[in-house]
Protein backbone atom coordinates (compact mmCIF):
# COMPACT_ATOMS: atom_id res chain seq x y z
CA UNK A 1 0.00 0.00 0.00
CA UNK A 2 1.30 3.56 -0.60
CA UNK A 3 -0.04 6.41 1.00
CA UNK A 4 0.54 10.67 0.86
CA UNK A 5 1.56 10.91 4.89
CA UNK A 6 2.28 8.54 7.31
CA UNK A 7 1.58 10.19 10.63
CA UNK A 8 3.15 8.70 13.90
CA UNK A 9 0.92 9.02 16.73
CA UNK A 10 -3.03 9.61 16.86
CA UNK A 11 -2.77 12.64 19.72
CA UNK A 12 -3.52 16.03 19.59
CA UNK A 13 -1.34 16.85 17.10
CA UNK A 14 -1.29 13.30 14.92
CA UNK A 15 -5.22 13.54 14.54
CA UNK A 16 -5.42 17.03 14.06
CA UNK A 17 -3.03 16.32 11.03
CA UNK A 18 -4.77 13.44 10.16
CA UNK A 19 -8.28 15.08 9.65
CA UNK A 20 -7.35 18.22 7.57
CA UNK A 21 -4.90 16.22 5.08
CA UNK A 22 -7.26 14.48 4.76
CA UNK A 23 -9.79 17.12 4.26
CA UNK A 24 -7.82 17.83 1.51
CA UNK A 25 -8.24 14.30 0.01
CA UNK A 26 -4.73 13.21 0.91
CA UNK A 27 -4.98 9.57 1.39
CA UNK A 28 -3.42 9.24 5.29
CA UNK A 29 -2.22 6.14 7.11
CA UNK A 30 -1.89 6.82 11.34
CA UNK A 31 0.24 4.45 13.30
CA UNK A 32 -0.74 4.85 17.23
CA UNK A 33 0.46 1.46 19.44
CA UNK A 34 -0.90 2.61 22.29
CA UNK A 35 -4.26 3.21 21.37
CA UNK A 36 -5.88 1.33 24.72
CA UNK A 37 -3.68 3.96 26.87
CA UNK A 38 -4.79 7.89 27.65
CA UNK A 39 -2.49 10.00 25.90
CA UNK A 40 -1.47 13.65 27.00
CA UNK A 41 -4.71 14.98 24.72
CA UNK A 42 -6.74 12.68 26.50
CA UNK A 43 -5.31 13.68 29.78
CA UNK A 44 -5.29 16.95 29.25
CA UNK A 45 -7.81 20.01 30.13
CA UNK A 46 -8.48 20.26 26.55
CA UNK A 47 -8.52 24.05 26.65
CA UNK A 48 -7.09 25.55 23.68
CA UNK A 49 -6.76 29.67 23.02
CA UNK A 50 -7.69 30.83 19.37
CA UNK A 51 -7.25 34.48 19.51
CA UNK A 52 -9.57 35.76 16.77
CA UNK A 53 -11.92 33.30 15.79
CA UNK A 54 -15.29 33.27 14.60
CA UNK A 55 -16.69 32.21 17.61
CA UNK A 56 -14.66 34.34 20.20
CA UNK A 57 -15.22 37.40 17.64
CA UNK A 58 -19.23 35.92 17.70
CA UNK A 59 -19.01 36.22 22.12
CA UNK A 60 -17.75 39.73 21.20
CA UNK A 61 -14.42 39.78 22.37
CA UNK A 62 -11.95 42.23 20.69
CA UNK A 63 -8.54 39.83 20.08
CA UNK A 64 -6.27 39.10 17.77
CA UNK A 65 -3.11 37.25 17.27
CA UNK A 66 -0.95 40.30 17.57
CA UNK A 67 -2.50 40.50 21.06
CA UNK A 68 -1.84 36.98 21.99
CA UNK A 69 1.59 37.25 20.82
CA UNK A 70 2.41 39.93 23.17
CA UNK A 71 0.49 38.54 25.82
CA UNK A 72 3.36 35.64 24.99
CA UNK A 73 6.01 37.61 25.25
CA UNK A 74 5.18 39.66 28.02
CA UNK A 75 4.83 36.11 29.84
CA UNK A 76 7.79 34.55 28.47
CA UNK A 77 10.72 37.29 28.18
CA UNK A 78 13.03 36.18 25.80
CA UNK A 79 12.24 32.92 25.97
CA UNK A 80 9.80 32.68 22.45
CA UNK A 81 10.20 30.50 19.75
CA UNK A 82 9.22 33.73 17.99
CA UNK A 83 9.06 31.92 14.51
CA UNK A 84 6.44 29.17 15.26
CA UNK A 85 4.35 31.31 17.78
CA UNK A 86 3.94 33.88 14.88
CA UNK A 87 2.88 30.72 12.68
CA UNK A 88 0.89 29.12 14.99
CA UNK A 89 -0.72 32.56 16.34
CA UNK A 90 -1.94 33.41 12.84
CA UNK A 91 -2.93 29.71 12.12
CA UNK A 92 -5.35 29.37 15.49
CA UNK A 93 -8.69 30.90 13.95
CA UNK A 94 -7.85 28.75 10.80
CA UNK A 95 -7.60 25.37 12.61
CA UNK A 96 -10.92 26.43 14.90
CA UNK A 97 -12.92 27.21 11.58
CA UNK A 98 -11.56 24.15 10.50
CA UNK A 99 -12.83 21.89 13.26
CA UNK A 100 -16.27 24.48 12.63
CA UNK A 101 -16.36 23.34 9.40
CA UNK A 102 -16.05 19.28 10.90
CA UNK A 103 -18.71 19.75 13.52
CA UNK A 104 -20.13 23.18 14.43
CA UNK A 105 -22.67 21.77 17.39
CA UNK A 106 -19.09 20.71 18.94
CA UNK A 107 -17.02 23.17 19.36
CA UNK A 108 -17.95 26.14 21.56
CA UNK A 109 -16.23 29.19 22.80
CA UNK A 110 -16.01 29.28 26.95
CA UNK A 111 -16.70 32.86 27.80
CA UNK A 112 -15.71 31.67 31.67
CA UNK A 113 -12.40 30.66 31.84
CA UNK A 114 -9.56 32.83 33.13
CA UNK A 115 -6.02 31.96 32.40
CA UNK A 116 -2.87 33.59 34.33
CA UNK A 117 -0.93 35.77 31.37
CA UNK A 118 -3.92 35.52 29.22
CA UNK A 119 -5.14 39.63 29.01
CA UNK A 120 -8.66 38.35 27.67
CA UNK A 121 -10.91 35.45 27.68
CA UNK A 122 -9.82 33.47 24.41
CA UNK A 123 -10.63 29.58 25.27
CA UNK A 124 -12.10 27.20 23.54
CA UNK A 125 -13.14 23.13 23.58
CA UNK A 126 -15.74 20.91 23.80
CA UNK A 127 -19.01 19.71 25.76
CA UNK A 128 -17.98 19.49 28.40
CA UNK A 129 -14.94 21.17 28.52
CA UNK A 130 -12.04 18.35 28.92
CA UNK A 131 -9.49 16.92 27.83
CA UNK A 132 -10.82 13.48 27.39
CA UNK A 133 -14.31 14.53 25.54
CA UNK A 134 -11.95 16.03 22.88
CA UNK A 135 -9.77 13.28 22.55
CA UNK A 136 -13.08 11.36 22.23
CA UNK A 137 -13.98 13.64 19.43
CA UNK A 138 -10.90 13.35 17.70
CA UNK A 139 -11.56 9.87 17.77
CA UNK A 140 -14.74 9.89 16.29
CA UNK A 141 -13.96 12.19 13.72
CA UNK A 142 -10.95 10.05 12.74
CA UNK A 143 -12.74 7.12 12.15
CA UNK A 144 -15.37 8.39 10.32
CA UNK A 145 -13.45 10.30 8.19
CA UNK A 146 -13.01 8.86 4.04
CA UNK A 147 -9.18 8.00 2.77
CA UNK A 148 -7.86 7.80 6.87
CA UNK A 149 -6.71 4.30 8.04
CA UNK A 150 -5.58 4.07 11.42
CA UNK A 151 -2.72 1.59 12.02
CA UNK A 152 -2.75 0.30 16.01
CA UNK A 153 0.59 -0.58 15.48
CA UNK A 154 4.39 0.72 16.58
CA UNK A 155 6.08 1.10 13.14
CA UNK A 156 10.19 1.07 11.95
CA UNK A 157 10.38 3.53 9.37
CA UNK A 158 13.41 3.82 7.05
CA UNK A 159 14.24 6.64 4.97
CA UNK A 160 14.54 5.26 1.30
CA UNK A 161 15.41 7.65 -1.86
CA UNK A 162 12.25 10.08 -2.08
CA UNK A 163 9.85 8.05 0.05
CA UNK A 164 9.55 6.22 3.39
CA UNK A 165 9.24 2.40 4.33
CA UNK A 166 6.86 1.68 7.30
CA UNK A 167 7.41 -1.57 8.76
CA UNK A 168 5.18 -3.66 11.77
CA UNK A 169 4.72 -7.24 12.02
CA UNK A 170 0.64 -6.72 11.21
CA UNK A 171 1.73 -4.70 8.34
CA UNK A 172 4.39 -2.28 5.35
CA UNK A 173 3.46 0.83 3.84
CA UNK A 174 5.10 3.16 1.42
CA UNK A 175 4.77 6.71 2.45
CA UNK A 176 5.87 10.18 0.23
CA UNK A 177 5.78 12.16 3.53
CA UNK A 178 6.15 11.51 7.26
CA UNK A 179 4.38 13.74 10.18
CA UNK A 180 6.18 13.13 13.84
CA UNK A 181 3.25 13.20 16.27
CA UNK A 182 4.18 10.87 19.20
CA UNK A 183 4.37 13.29 21.83
CA UNK A 184 7.08 14.68 23.91
CA UNK A 185 9.30 13.04 26.44
CA UNK A 186 8.02 13.61 29.36
CA UNK A 187 7.58 9.96 30.55
CA UNK A 188 11.29 9.20 29.94
CA UNK A 189 12.91 9.60 33.09
CA UNK A 190 15.90 9.77 31.31
CA UNK A 191 15.69 12.40 29.00
CA UNK A 192 13.89 14.46 32.03
CA UNK A 193 16.73 13.65 33.90
CA UNK A 194 19.02 14.97 30.92
CA UNK A 195 17.74 17.56 29.14
CA UNK A 196 15.53 19.31 32.46
CA UNK A 197 17.89 17.95 35.30
CA UNK A 198 15.68 19.70 38.28
CA UNK A 199 12.71 18.09 36.99
CA UNK A 200 14.59 14.47 36.84
CA UNK A 201 12.77 13.20 40.16
CA UNK A 202 9.17 15.23 40.48
CA UNK A 203 6.34 13.68 39.83
CA UNK A 204 4.88 13.64 36.14
CA UNK A 205 1.53 13.83 35.79
CA UNK A 206 1.52 13.71 31.77
CA UNK A 207 0.72 10.10 30.08
CA UNK A 208 3.37 7.39 30.07
CA UNK A 209 3.04 7.24 25.69
CA UNK A 210 5.13 10.83 25.86
CA UNK A 211 8.00 7.94 25.66
CA UNK A 212 10.26 10.25 23.72
CA UNK A 213 10.35 7.36 21.07
CA UNK A 214 9.26 10.07 17.76
CA UNK A 215 11.57 12.35 18.95
CA UNK A 216 14.59 9.68 18.77
CA UNK A 217 13.90 8.90 14.83
CA UNK A 218 14.01 12.64 14.37
CA UNK A 219 17.52 13.16 16.15
CA UNK A 220 18.62 9.75 14.12
CA UNK A 221 17.87 11.64 10.99
CA UNK A 222 19.87 14.78 11.61
CA UNK A 223 17.28 16.98 12.54
CA UNK A 224 18.25 19.89 15.14
CA UNK A 225 16.32 20.63 17.97
CA UNK A 226 14.82 23.86 20.55
CA UNK A 227 14.08 24.71 23.84
CA UNK A 228 15.06 21.08 25.46
CA UNK A 229 14.86 22.78 28.54
CA UNK A 230 11.06 24.28 28.67
CA UNK A 231 8.18 22.39 30.26
CA UNK A 232 4.74 22.47 31.44
CA UNK A 233 4.69 22.22 34.93
CA UNK A 234 1.69 21.44 37.12
CA UNK A 235 1.78 23.46 40.47
CA UNK A 236 -1.91 23.13 41.18
CA UNK A 237 -1.57 19.21 41.21
CA UNK A 238 -3.24 17.17 44.50
CA UNK A 239 -0.30 14.44 45.70
CA UNK A 240 -0.40 11.32 43.86
CA UNK A 241 -1.34 13.09 40.59
CA UNK A 242 -4.54 12.06 39.57
CA UNK A 243 -6.59 14.98 39.81
CA UNK A 244 -6.08 18.69 39.82
CA UNK A 245 -7.32 21.67 40.39
CA UNK A 246 -7.23 23.72 36.91
CA UNK A 247 -5.51 27.30 36.71
CA UNK A 248 -8.25 29.70 37.62
CA UNK A 249 -8.34 29.49 41.26
CA UNK A 250 -5.44 32.51 41.95
CA UNK A 251 -7.04 34.57 39.20
CA UNK A 252 -10.45 34.46 40.93
CA UNK A 253 -8.59 35.38 43.83
CA UNK A 254 -7.33 32.22 45.85
CA UNK A 255 -4.12 32.13 47.71
CA UNK A 256 -1.59 29.74 48.36
CA UNK A 257 0.42 28.61 51.82
CA UNK A 258 2.52 26.05 52.92
CA UNK A 259 2.37 23.88 55.96
CA UNK A 260 4.12 26.94 58.24
CA UNK A 261 0.99 28.61 56.73
CA UNK A 262 2.94 31.13 54.60
CA UNK A 263 2.37 32.35 51.49
CA UNK A 264 5.24 32.17 48.97
CA UNK A 265 4.75 33.37 45.57
CA UNK A 266 2.74 35.64 43.72
CA UNK A 267 0.28 32.27 43.06
CA UNK A 268 -1.26 33.36 39.65
CA UNK A 269 2.47 33.67 37.66
CA UNK A 270 0.08 30.84 35.98
CA UNK A 271 -0.01 26.82 36.77
CA UNK A 272 3.63 25.61 35.24
CA UNK A 273 5.77 28.54 36.85
CA UNK A 274 4.12 27.32 40.47
CA UNK A 275 5.49 24.56 40.03
CA UNK A 276 8.97 24.60 41.13
CA UNK A 277 8.25 27.23 44.02
CA UNK A 278 5.40 24.87 45.47
CA UNK A 279 8.01 21.75 45.00
CA UNK A 280 10.72 23.94 47.39
CA UNK A 281 8.13 23.86 50.07
CA UNK A 282 8.61 21.85 53.11
CA UNK A 283 7.04 18.40 52.14
CA UNK A 284 7.31 19.71 48.72
CA UNK A 285 3.30 20.44 48.63
CA UNK A 286 0.87 23.78 49.80
CA UNK A 287 -2.64 24.15 50.88
CA UNK A 288 -4.17 26.46 48.20
CA UNK A 289 -6.88 28.07 49.75
CA UNK A 290 -9.79 30.01 48.37
CA UNK A 291 -14.04 30.28 49.11
CA UNK A 292 -17.13 29.03 48.20
CA UNK A 293 -18.23 32.33 45.66
CA UNK A 294 -15.23 31.05 43.82
CA UNK A 295 -15.79 27.57 43.71
CA UNK A 296 -19.39 28.69 42.18
CA UNK A 297 -17.58 29.68 39.27
CA UNK A 298 -15.71 26.40 38.83
CA UNK A 299 -18.56 24.93 37.73
CA UNK A 300 -17.34 24.20 34.10
CA UNK A 301 -14.26 23.32 35.00
CA UNK A 302 -13.45 19.63 34.45
CA UNK A 303 -10.06 19.30 36.11
CA UNK A 304 -11.47 20.99 39.56
CA UNK A 305 -14.73 18.85 39.22
CA UNK A 306 -12.53 15.70 38.98
CA UNK A 307 -10.81 16.54 42.38
CA UNK A 308 -14.12 17.32 44.21
CA UNK A 309 -15.19 13.57 43.02
CA UNK A 310 -11.74 12.33 44.13
CA UNK A 311 -12.32 14.01 47.77
CA UNK A 312 -9.61 16.61 47.38
CA UNK A 313 -11.47 19.38 48.42
CA UNK A 314 -12.13 20.37 51.99
CA UNK A 315 -14.79 22.57 53.50
CA UNK A 316 -14.36 24.82 56.38
CA UNK A 317 -16.98 27.20 58.26
CA UNK A 318 -14.10 29.24 59.47
CA UNK A 319 -9.98 29.73 59.33
CA UNK A 320 -9.95 28.32 62.89
CA UNK A 321 -11.25 24.91 61.22
CA UNK A 322 -9.65 25.21 58.35
CA UNK A 323 -6.65 25.05 59.78
CA UNK A 324 -7.39 22.32 61.99
CA UNK A 325 -8.55 20.20 59.18
CA UNK A 326 -5.39 20.90 57.21
CA UNK A 327 -3.05 20.91 60.37
CA UNK A 328 -1.57 23.93 60.43
CA UNK A 329 -0.74 26.62 62.54
CA UNK A 330 -4.37 28.82 62.89
CA UNK A 331 -2.44 32.04 64.13
CA UNK A 332 -0.22 31.34 60.70
CA UNK A 333 -2.95 31.13 58.67
CA UNK A 334 -5.12 33.84 60.16
CA UNK A 335 -1.88 36.58 59.91
CA UNK A 336 -1.70 35.52 56.31
CA UNK A 337 -5.42 35.54 54.86
CA UNK A 338 -5.50 38.80 57.34
CA UNK A 339 -2.71 40.04 54.92
CA UNK A 340 -4.41 38.67 51.76
CA UNK A 341 -7.34 40.74 52.32
CA UNK A 342 -5.27 43.65 52.97
CA UNK A 343 -4.04 43.60 49.77
CA UNK A 344 -7.18 43.10 48.30
CA UNK A 345 -8.14 45.82 49.65
CA UNK A 346 -5.12 47.84 47.71
CA UNK A 347 -2.05 47.32 49.98
CA UNK A 348 0.88 46.22 48.29
CA UNK A 349 1.89 42.40 48.12
CA UNK A 350 5.47 41.66 48.98
CA UNK A 351 5.37 38.86 47.06
CA UNK A 352 4.46 41.47 43.91
CA UNK A 353 1.13 39.67 43.24
CA UNK A 354 -0.47 42.79 41.42
CA UNK A 355 -4.21 41.58 41.90
CA UNK A 356 -6.29 39.69 44.44
CA UNK A 357 -9.87 39.74 43.06
CA UNK A 358 -11.82 39.22 45.89
CA UNK A 359 -11.77 38.96 50.24
CA UNK A 360 -12.10 35.45 50.99
CA UNK A 361 -15.00 34.88 53.21
CA UNK A 362 -16.41 31.69 54.74
CA UNK A 363 -17.12 28.66 54.16
CA UNK A 364 -13.57 28.77 52.83
CA UNK A 365 -12.40 25.90 50.09
CA UNK A 366 -8.89 24.18 50.14
CA UNK A 367 -6.40 21.79 48.70
CA UNK A 368 -3.03 20.08 48.63
CA UNK A 369 -1.40 20.70 46.10
CA UNK A 370 1.99 19.76 44.64
CA UNK A 371 4.33 20.78 41.94
CA UNK A 372 4.51 18.22 38.65
CA UNK A 373 6.15 17.97 35.08
CA UNK A 374 3.12 17.70 32.43
CA UNK A 375 4.83 17.91 29.31
CA UNK A 376 7.82 19.01 27.84
CA UNK A 377 7.91 21.50 25.60
CA UNK A 378 11.63 21.47 23.80
CA UNK A 379 11.76 19.45 20.65
CA UNK A 380 12.62 19.15 17.25
CA UNK A 381 13.01 22.23 14.61
CA UNK A 382 10.93 23.06 12.27
CA UNK A 383 10.14 25.56 9.92
CA UNK A 384 7.16 27.81 9.72
CA UNK A 385 5.13 25.23 8.35
CA UNK A 386 6.45 22.16 10.47
CA UNK A 387 9.20 20.87 8.49
CA UNK A 388 11.99 19.41 10.35
CA UNK A 389 15.12 21.24 10.20
CA UNK A 390 18.23 19.49 9.64
CA UNK A 391 21.96 20.01 10.80
CA UNK A 392 22.54 22.48 7.71
CA UNK A 393 19.37 24.40 8.56
CA UNK A 394 17.80 23.30 5.71
CA UNK A 395 14.41 21.10 5.95
CA UNK A 396 15.37 17.55 6.15
CA UNK A 397 13.31 16.20 3.19
CA UNK A 398 9.34 15.18 3.73
CA UNK A 399 9.79 15.34 7.54
CA UNK A 400 7.15 17.27 9.40
CA UNK A 401 6.71 17.48 12.87
CA UNK A 402 3.81 18.50 15.31
CA UNK A 403 3.01 18.60 18.97
CA UNK A 404 5.10 17.47 21.91
CA UNK A 405 7.86 16.49 19.43
CA UNK A 406 8.45 19.66 17.79
CA UNK A 407 9.77 22.53 19.46
CA UNK A 408 6.84 24.59 21.31
CA UNK A 409 5.97 27.89 21.66
CA UNK A 410 8.36 29.16 24.48
CA UNK A 411 11.43 27.28 26.47
CA UNK A 412 13.34 27.61 29.20
CA UNK A 413 11.81 25.73 32.38
CA UNK A 414 8.38 26.53 33.73
CA UNK A 415 8.10 29.46 33.50
CA UNK A 416 7.52 30.13 30.04
CA UNK A 417 4.54 28.27 29.75
CA UNK A 418 1.65 30.07 29.47
CA UNK A 419 -1.55 27.69 29.74
CA UNK A 420 -2.91 26.82 26.46
CA UNK A 421 0.56 26.58 24.49
CA UNK A 422 0.37 23.20 24.06
CA UNK A 423 -2.69 22.41 22.21
CA UNK A 424 -2.11 25.33 20.82
CA UNK A 425 0.69 24.58 18.94
CA UNK A 426 -0.48 21.07 18.21
CA UNK A 427 -3.39 22.64 16.62
CA UNK A 428 -1.87 25.71 15.14
CA UNK A 429 1.27 24.05 13.88
CA UNK A 430 -0.85 21.08 12.64
CA UNK A 431 -2.63 23.15 10.68
CA UNK A 432 0.16 24.29 9.16
CA UNK A 433 1.58 20.84 8.15
CA UNK A 434 -1.66 20.03 6.64
CA UNK A 435 -1.53 22.62 4.38
CA UNK A 436 2.14 22.05 3.75
CA UNK A 437 1.36 18.23 2.81
CA UNK A 438 1.82 17.93 -0.76
C1 LIG B 1 -2.10 17.26 32.94
C2 LIG B 1 -2.05 17.94 31.62
C3 LIG B 1 -2.94 18.98 31.35
C4 LIG B 1 -2.88 19.67 30.14
N1 LIG B 1 -3.81 20.62 29.87
C5 LIG B 1 -3.72 21.32 28.71
C6 LIG B 1 -4.69 22.29 28.37
O1 LIG B 1 -5.74 22.43 29.01
N2 LIG B 1 -4.46 23.06 27.27
C7 LIG B 1 -3.37 22.87 26.47
O2 LIG B 1 -3.20 23.61 25.51
N3 LIG B 1 -2.49 21.86 26.71
C8 LIG B 1 -2.65 21.10 27.79
N4 LIG B 1 -1.78 20.06 28.02
C9 LIG B 1 -0.77 19.76 26.99
C10 LIG B 1 -1.37 18.95 25.82
O3 LIG B 1 -2.01 17.82 26.32
C11 LIG B 1 -0.27 18.55 24.86
O4 LIG B 1 0.40 19.73 24.45
C12 LIG B 1 -0.80 17.84 23.62
O5 LIG B 1 -1.55 16.72 23.97
C13 LIG B 1 0.37 17.42 22.73
O6 LIG B 1 -0.13 16.70 21.64
P1 LIG B 1 0.70 15.48 21.04
O7 LIG B 1 -0.11 14.96 19.92
O8 LIG B 1 2.08 15.90 20.78
O9 LIG B 1 0.81 14.43 22.24
P2 LIG B 1 -0.28 13.39 22.76
O10 LIG B 1 -1.62 14.02 22.76
O11 LIG B 1 0.23 12.80 24.02
O12 LIG B 1 -0.28 12.25 21.63
C14 LIG B 1 0.92 11.58 21.25
C15 LIG B 1 0.55 10.21 20.72
O13 LIG B 1 1.68 9.60 20.09
C16 LIG B 1 1.69 8.22 20.41
N5 LIG B 1 3.06 7.69 20.24
C17 LIG B 1 4.11 7.72 21.13
N6 LIG B 1 5.16 7.08 20.60
C18 LIG B 1 4.81 6.65 19.36
C19 LIG B 1 5.47 5.93 18.33
N7 LIG B 1 6.76 5.52 18.44
N8 LIG B 1 4.79 5.64 17.16
C20 LIG B 1 3.51 6.08 17.01
N9 LIG B 1 2.81 6.74 17.97
C21 LIG B 1 3.46 7.04 19.13
C22 LIG B 1 1.21 8.18 21.84
O14 LIG B 1 0.72 6.89 22.19
C23 LIG B 1 0.12 9.26 21.83
O15 LIG B 1 -1.16 8.71 21.54
C24 LIG B 1 -1.87 19.32 29.19
C25 LIG B 1 -1.00 18.25 29.45
C26 LIG B 1 -1.11 17.55 30.63
C27 LIG B 1 -0.22 16.39 30.86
Amino acid sequence: MKVDVAILGAGAAGMFVALAAGARGLRVAVFEPQFEKANNLAISGGLFPAAGSALQIAAGIQDSPEVWLEDLRRFAPGMVNERIAESVAHALPEATAFLMRSDAAAFRFLPDMVAPGHSCRRFHSVDPASGAALHAWFRRALEAAPGIDVLPYRAQVERASGTFVLCSEQAQLEAVQVVLAGGGFGGHRGLVARFIPGMGEALHNGSATNDGSVLQIGLQWGAQVWGMDGYQGQGHTNPGGATRLGMSIPSLGGVMVNREGLRFVAEDIGPSALAPYVLAQSGGVALEVFDAAIESQLGNHWAYQQAVAAGCVMTAQSVEALATHAGIDAAALTATLEQARACAEGMHDPLGRRRFARVLTAPFKASWVTGALSHTQGGLLTDVNGAVIGANEQPLGGIFAAGGCAAGLSGRGAEGYLPGNGLAQAFGLGWRVSQALG
